[in-house]
């Protein structure tokens, strides 16, 4: 099977751009239909694959998922403790709604008919930002977020109305090229030729870092600090971080809205399995698949961990691209470059945070907010490489208060959840049992006295229910990510671009965290729709 190139070079978008792009490639052919067992084989229940699977589904393809952990959604999960149910993960979800822009995901939810299966709830806080000598509340839509800055700055009016306008330009701009990723040759060409005049704000901010967006917008270092506070989310300090995934998902918060779903994550996740369950899909969970058999240098199916096989047309991962090239498929079957620069790319950081049950409702105590960032200085480098050693102390902490979002199913009246989180790097977690459980103990005490600064009932004993901290170790067990990351790659202005979603291997897709749609819940949802529109264009299907 023959896969054509687009050989395009384009100065203006800059050399990561171009060199991704021809790495992508843009497979046109389709695999015989031979007597495969099934069309996709989809490796991985994350959000990503149920995406790229329901999707597929809707379009008559026959669908395989394999999931290795015994229920689906990866990341996208929930479980119990005691009266409590946690949602392993999801704080606010990126433009999830009706009644919006209807653009994006929400779009993606309704065409696979999962938005029936949902129940998507907005939070009114999109945060609220707490540092040595500040304090401010952020609702979730530009009108309340602009209000509350220029309350605050006055004298930054005119700026806080610029970021605006960089920010919706500049979504604008992505969105005019969403379905660059599927299209070859002249048309391709065209395109990306076209892109410094037609998609200015883009092309001025793809190279820039979030930094030289605050300093081209803002005087006051307190405003920036306050502005630029989901760098916590978003895997790299504000200094290296891509203006272009900050810039995006701030229009995209606040022009969409900021959206959490009824019944956890989980509920997502069991929506999209449902879904695909009724279009004819098959979902396997607890099995780990082990090997993408090869024949011919392409892929001809799949080997679980129990040595079934299962053949099929095309193959999705949801997995790291890591576990793909080296583990799944064999260095041996990728171009040089292909490997050398997956060598060269910087993963992104992990997690460390604490999952609490408390016996009071924190409303009760006076505190209403859905989401608080505490900070101990407004300067994210510092922050970053201190989270990075895991100094929790003096570091900042996201502490959420999940039985504040309107949800029964958290917690029980008079009760309250709240999960806090901060970066983490997997290597200072020890692989020594004990070694582990005692630094992860002491580490979870440090972040709950963090808390206790914005909230000092967390660290009353007399309060506390449950604590549990969960690690970088605990994420790898759970999604198979390298240094259980969750952001993929590390956010620079360099990697923006991440993987494409076809590999060089021209029946291989890639759909997670790693690949072009940038990280959360909402871009996995998109990888996979994306995954799945390359393979549906190959099937010539519109
Ligand atoms: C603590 C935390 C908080 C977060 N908060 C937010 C938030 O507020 N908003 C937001 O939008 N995002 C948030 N995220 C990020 C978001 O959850 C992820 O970006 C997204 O869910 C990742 O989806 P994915 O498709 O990349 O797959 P993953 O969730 O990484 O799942 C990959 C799946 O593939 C399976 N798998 C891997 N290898 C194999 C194999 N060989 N065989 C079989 N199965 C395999 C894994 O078991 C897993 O189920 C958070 C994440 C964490 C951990």
């Amino acid at each position: 099977m023959k896969k054509k190139r687009t050989v395009v070079s384009l100065s203006g978008i800059g050399a990561v751009f171009c060199a991704l792009m021809m790495l992508a490639g843009c497979a046109t052919t389709r695999p015989a239909a031979a007597e495969a067992d099934y069309d996709v084989i989809i490796i991985g229940a994350g959000l990503g694959g149920l995406s790229a699977g329901a999707h597929l589904a809707l379009n008559n393809l026959r669908v395989l998922v394999l999931e290795q952990h015994d229920k689906v959604g990866g990341c996208a999960t929930s479980f119990q403790r005691g009266e409590f149910t946690f949602d392993a993960s999801l704080h606010e979800m990126a433009g999830g709604g009706a009644g919006k822009k209807d653009r994006g995901l929400y779009q993606l939810l309704k065409v696979t008919g999962v938005d029936k299966k949902v129940e998507l709830y907005e939070l009114p806080q999109f945060y609220r930002s707490v540092f040595p000598g500040v304090d401010v509340d952020l609702p979730s839509n530009w009108e309340g977020f602009k209000t509350a800055l220029k309350d605050t700055w006055p004298e930054e009016s005119d700026g806080i109305e610029k970021f605006h306008r960089i920010c919706s330009d500049t979504m604008d701009d992505l969105m005019s090229l969403k379905d660059l990723f599927r299209y070859t040759g002249a048309r391709a060409f065209m395109v990306k030729a076209m892109v410094p005049l037609r998609q200015r704000s883009f092309f001025k901010y793809k190279d820039k870092t979030v930094q030289d967006v605050l300093d081209e917008c803002f005087v006051s270092e307190e405003i920036k600090a306050v502005v630029s506070q989901l760098w916590v989310y978003y895997g790299a300090p504000v200094p290296d971080q891509s203006a272009l995934v900050f810039l995006a998902a701030t229009e995209s918060y606040l022009g969409d809205g900021v959206w959490h779903i009824k019944g956890t994550s989980q509920a997502l996740a069991n929506g999209y399995a449902e879904r695909i369950s009724e279009l004819g899909g098959r979902i396997e969970t607890g099995t780990l698949v082990t090997r993408v058999i090869m024949k011919d240098g392409i892929a001809a199916g799949v080997k679980t961990a129990t040595g079934r096989t299962y053949t099929g047309r095309y193959i999705i991962a949801n997995t790291d691209p890591y576990q793909l090239t080296f583990k799944l498929i064999g260095e041996k079957y990728f171009p040089r470059d292909y490997v050398k620069r997956l060598n060269e790319f910087k993963p992104a950081n992990s997690l460390f945070g604490v999952y609490m049950g408390l016996n009071i409702d924190l409303k009760d105590f006076g505190y209403d907010d859905s989401e608080i960032f505490y900070s101990t200085t407004s300067d994210s480098g510092v922050l970053y490489d201190r989270m990075m050693k895991g100094e929790y102390s003096d570091g900042a902490v996201a502490i959420t208060i999940y039985s504040n979002y309107g949800d029964s199913i958290y917690a029980p009246p008079g009760k309250s959840l709240v999960t806090l989180t901060g970066y983490s790097d997997f290597g200072m977690w020890p692989s020594d049992t004990k070694e582990y459980r005692a630094l992860k103990d002491r580490k979870v005490d440090e972040l709950i006295s963090l808390a206790a600064r914005v909230i000092p009932e967390l660290a009353d004993p007399g309060y506390v229910e449950i604590k549990e901290g969960f690690t970088p170790r605990t994420l790898k067990r759970f999604t198979m990510n390298r240094g259980g990351v969750v952001y993929g790659f590390y956010l620079s202005p360099q990697q923006w671009q991440k993987v494409p979603n076809d590999t060089p291997i021209s029946n291989v897709y890639i759909t997670s965290n790693w690949s072009q749609a940038w990280h959360g819940m909402g871009s996995a949802q998109v990888n996979g729709w994306r995954a799945a529109r390359l393979i549906l264009d190959r099937e010539g299907i519109k």
